[in-house]
């Protein structure tokens, strides 16, 4: 007998042959990006929407629609001010201590997609506060948010750091007291929430280490950032963080729990961690 579906079978049949899977259009670079998200923020990302020619649209946990790469041609500050997925890992953070002063406008994860931010941990004030946790930090407790596991990153950022300072005690004054933790701010002269907004940074002394707005542009820096203990950036690296001292823009005081920055720039220098696979997130898009 005939089966009635029959040419319902074939006609999908032949258009599987005529337009390619997803997988085979995604780039080789929004694979990898798309990845290095997916296993730095497990479940952040439901669906990767590919259309024929390659261009993807992330679709996030709370239904927001990013594009990986929106093709707009942008100038260092417009990355900054409004980046897509693909800006936001397009700048190589370099792992370990300072080797030299960074060009203008490298500042590796000072591009921050806000959505992305917003789906990782809450869209909120009241939202964020909820989310929080409070985290030791010497004789501090520095509220901090538990999605994502950044609240357990920064936890074992302050072993860490403890464990440092009983061996080197020079090290308390770059740190103590740190501030930050949950703050609804923006960041000064723009209209973009900070990641503290998010409670997922902190600034470490605020008063011992300097910003770039409150020192006079173009000053060369090399010296002030190779003078804070590499052994405390080491500490905050290994639990996902970047610091802001090695931004040319630089922000001494801040740490940011970015784990998609420091995956990238472990694959940068050949290790090979885990990586989730997201074939499972593609769908065909238009
Ligand atoms: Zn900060």
């Amino acid at each position: 007998m005939r089966h009635p579906f029959r040419g319902l079978l074939l006609l999908s049949c032949l258009l599987c042959l005529v337009s390619p899977a997803p997988a085979q259009t995604l780039s080789p670079q929004a694979r990898r990006d798309l990845s290095v998200l997916a296993t730095a923020y497990p479940g952040v990302i439901q669906a990767v929407e590919v259309a024929p020619g390659g261009r993807a649209t992330v679709v996030l946990a709370d239904g927001a629609r990013l594009p990986y790469d929106d093709g707009r041609p942008r100038s260092a500050e417009e990355s900054v001010e409004d980046p897509d997925l693909k800006t936001i890992l397009a700048q190589p953070y370099p792992l370990g201590p300072v080797a030299a002063e960074p060009p203008l406008w490298f500042s590796p994860g000072r591009q921050r997609a806000q959505a992305l931010f917003f789906a990782l941990y809450g869209h909120t004030q009241a939202e964020v506060r909820a989310a929080c946790r409070p985290v030791p930090f010497f004789n501090q407790s520095i509220p901090f948010n538990a999605r994502q596991g950044a609240a357990d990153a920064f936890a074992r950022v302050s072993t860490r750091l403890e464990k440092l300072a009983a061996a080197d005690p020079g090290i308390r004054k770059y740190l103590l007291p740190a501030s930050g933790g949950m703050v609804w701010r923006v960041i000064a002269g723009t209209d973009r929430l900070s990641a503290h907004a998010f409670a997922a940074a902190v600034d470490v002394s605020p008063r011992g280490n300097p910003y770039w707005r409150n020192l006079p542009r173009g000053r060369n820096m090399l010296a002030v950032r190779q003078a804070f203990p590499p052994s405390v950036v080491a500490a905050f690296e290994a639990e996902g963080f970047i610091w802001g001292g090695k931004w040319a823009e630089f922000d001494l005081m801040h740490f940011e729990y970015r784990p998609e920055i420091i995956l990238l720039a472990r694959l940068a220098r050949g290790e090979t961690p885990p990586l989730a696979s997201i074939d499972a997130l593609l769908r065909p898009g238009r």
